[in-house]
């Protein structure tokens, strides 16, 4: 038997005294209940999946090529081989484990494998810019960077930035293995695996123990690591699967489209087992045809994606004529749902579109929207012009608008205000304490949206506050383009702005005052970037403008360049028809 860390016997967790108890029983103290108490851990969930769901698949599309078929019994099995190889590696309580890697079974093995034992599964995107990677892992210190063979070219520029790692596992077997590396200690997955002992303990540790940890780029600064607990993701899962939310069974067949690395893929590595939902992983293809070819071979019935994802499905079955005799309910979240591709999902392939909101920060489920009888009863485009908002949230989830100085806002639908949530899969601060205190006086955290809550609870963004550019479902940092800008010779102040895109949801704007007397092209100015950033970061265009606008306290006033070149169009829009 190879111990976990905690050893022998769950200790029965001594609940610490709720938070206000006694306030409303005086001095008395509190009769407790006398119900099983032992740590909510996410071992419970593949282990659930086993005993009761053991025989359901997990299809994998991978990264080599072939699709293959596990069995929840296979990849808990594989995944406590892991466990074992990483206890043999010398991996401590609280190390964190990285992750480079796509939707795939080898990828849920590792996530497991890491935070069943007490490490911590940090999964890191991979379609940052190579510094921005090593900045994360070195911010992290993670001690293992698990990857696919996707991500050799990033692993072999960046290896050497990254000190605190000290093994490397490419995410294959050893016909796969590159014939020559410069990766020290890399090694096959499959290898690293293999012949382990299945006879490891898992859980068996305090619930508030770190479990997962996930960088946003979502604010301002540098990235900042959200870091789950085993608590907050059991109750996340949870909390997501209720009727009004996921709503997943055994019956269901679920393409997480969105990456795991997107904050546990919205939680769909956690419901799937905890329902016994067969989950086919996309691997590294989501393009249109291949994500139609295994909703279609696999009778998926329910899938999860950013709008960008969908467009692209929506145009090839429009391209070749195809249906979705399978698919029942999409989620589309991330960003929001145009309403050309509710349209199309609902009238023309008759699958029901759930709009929904969260972010990193929030495990990410904020809220969904799913109808309730006195929109359905108001006829079809009223129902169209709910599921346009972000939707409720569900249970477990606290949400307000409050105004500029943190009082409550009336429910009324029109007035807007910053959107503030509260919750137990809720961040209460970033890793390393980052950014400080991230709460106000009542614990809620602001998510730098800004939104109404119509009386019927549907709670609708109207705009952001946050200075960043989602295109695409990924962040682009207006900072980061800025601050680059800002270095050429000719360049006296740059602004970065978001502006409406049909296929990316927003698109970069490089807006650029220059030096008195100094001159420089568009081409200059984009050629300047080039190298520098990522290239689905490269601005679309750039403007040149007398004077960017400075707000009261000297920061760029991006509200009203926002105002300002609201009609602008991107060159880049009439190429994506
Ligand atoms: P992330 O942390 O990358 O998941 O990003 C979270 C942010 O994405 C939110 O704070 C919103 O700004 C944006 N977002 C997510 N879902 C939606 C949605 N359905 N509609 C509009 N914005 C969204």
């Amino acid at each position: 038997m190879v111990f976990g860390f905690g050893g022998k016997k769950p200790s029965p967790v001594k609940a610490a005294p709720p938070v206000g108890a006694g306030t409303s029983s005086g001095t008395q103290a509190p009769l407790y209940g006398l119900m099983q108490d032992f740590p909510l851990t996410v071992d419970k969930i593949l282990e659930h999946a086993r005993v009761n769901h053991g025989f359901r698949e997990i299809v994998t599309r991978t990264v080599e090529g072939p699709i293959i078929r596990q069995t929840y019994a296979e990849i808990y099995d594989r995944a406590k081989q892991c466990s074992s190889a990483l206890l043999e590696d010398g991996m401590k309580m609280g190390d964190r484990i990285a992750t480079l890697a796509w939707n795939t079974g080898r990828h849920m093995e590792t996530w497991y494998g890491a935070m069943c034992i007490g490490g911590v599964l940090h999964t890191v995107n991979p379609r940052l810019f190579p510094e921005q990677i090593a900045w994360i892992i070195n911010h992290a210190e993670d001690t293992h960077l698990f990857f696919d063979t996707t991500f050799l070219p990033i692993v072999e520029a960046i290896h050497s930035k990254c000190p605190t790692v000290r093994r490397y596992v490419l995410l294959t077997d050893e016909a796969h293995m590159p014939k020559e590396t410069s990766i020290p200690n890399l090694v096959a997955y499959e290898t690293y695996i293999a012949g382990k002992s299945r006879d490891v303990v898992w859980g068996d540790f305090d619930e508030r123990t770190a479990c997962g940890l996930c960088y946003t780029s979502g604010t301002t600064g540098d990235p900042k690591g959200v870091l789950y607990s085993h608590r907050s993701n059991v109750l996340h899962a949870l909390m997501a699967l209720q009727k009004d939310g996921l709503a997943l069974g055994a019956g269901d067949v679920v393409l997480p489209v969105v990456p795991m690395f997107h904050a546990n893929a919205w939680g769909i590595t956690f419901c799937g087992p905890l329902t016994g939902a067969s989950i086919i992983m996309p691997g590294a293809k989501m393009d249109g045809a291949s994500i139609f070819e295994l909703l279609d071979t696999e009778k998926v019935t329910f899938s999860a994606a950013v709008p960008t994802v969908w467009l692209m499905l929506l145009q090839h079955l429009e391209a070749n004529s195809l249906s979705l005799p399978h698919l029942g309910r999409v989620v589309i979240g991330g960003s929001a749902v145009p309403e050309r591709i509710l349209r199309a999902f609902e009238e023309n392939y008759q699958v029901e579109v759930v709009h929904a909101w969260g972010m990193t920060e929030m495990s990410p489920m904020g809220s969904l929207g799913s109808m309730t009888p006195e929109i359905v009863a108001k006829g079809r485009d009223e129902v169209v012009r709910y599921k346009l908002k972000q939707g409720r949230p569900p249970f477990g989830v606290q949400m307000k608008i409050v105004d500029d100085n943190g009082a409550d806002v009336a429910r009324d639908g029109k007035t807007s205000g910053h959107l503030v949530v509260r919750g137990w899969a809720v961040a209460n601060g970033y890793f390393k304490g980052v950014g400080g205190n991230i709460l106000d006086k009542d614990g809620f955290f602001d998510t730098g949206d800004v939104a109404n809550i119509c009386p019927l609870g549907f709670m609708q963004i109207t705009d952001r506050a946050k200075d960043v550019i989602k295109s695409g479902g990924e962040w682009i940092s207006s900072i980061d383009i800025e601050n680059i800008a800002v270095g050429h010779p000719a360049v006296a102040n740059a602004a970065a702005i978001g502006l409406a895109h049909p296929k990316w949801d927003e698109r970069p704007l490089l807006i650029i005052e220059l030096k008195p007397g100094e001159n420089a092209s568009r081409e200059e100015i984009l050629t300047f970037l080039d190298g520098k950033i990522a290239k689905w970061w490269m601005p679309d265009d750039v403007a040149f403008v007398e004077k960017i606008p400075l707000g009261a306290t000297g920061k760029i006033n991006k509200l009203q360049l926002r105002d300002t070149f609201k009609g602008y169009i991107l060159p880049t829009i009439q190429a994506a028809g």
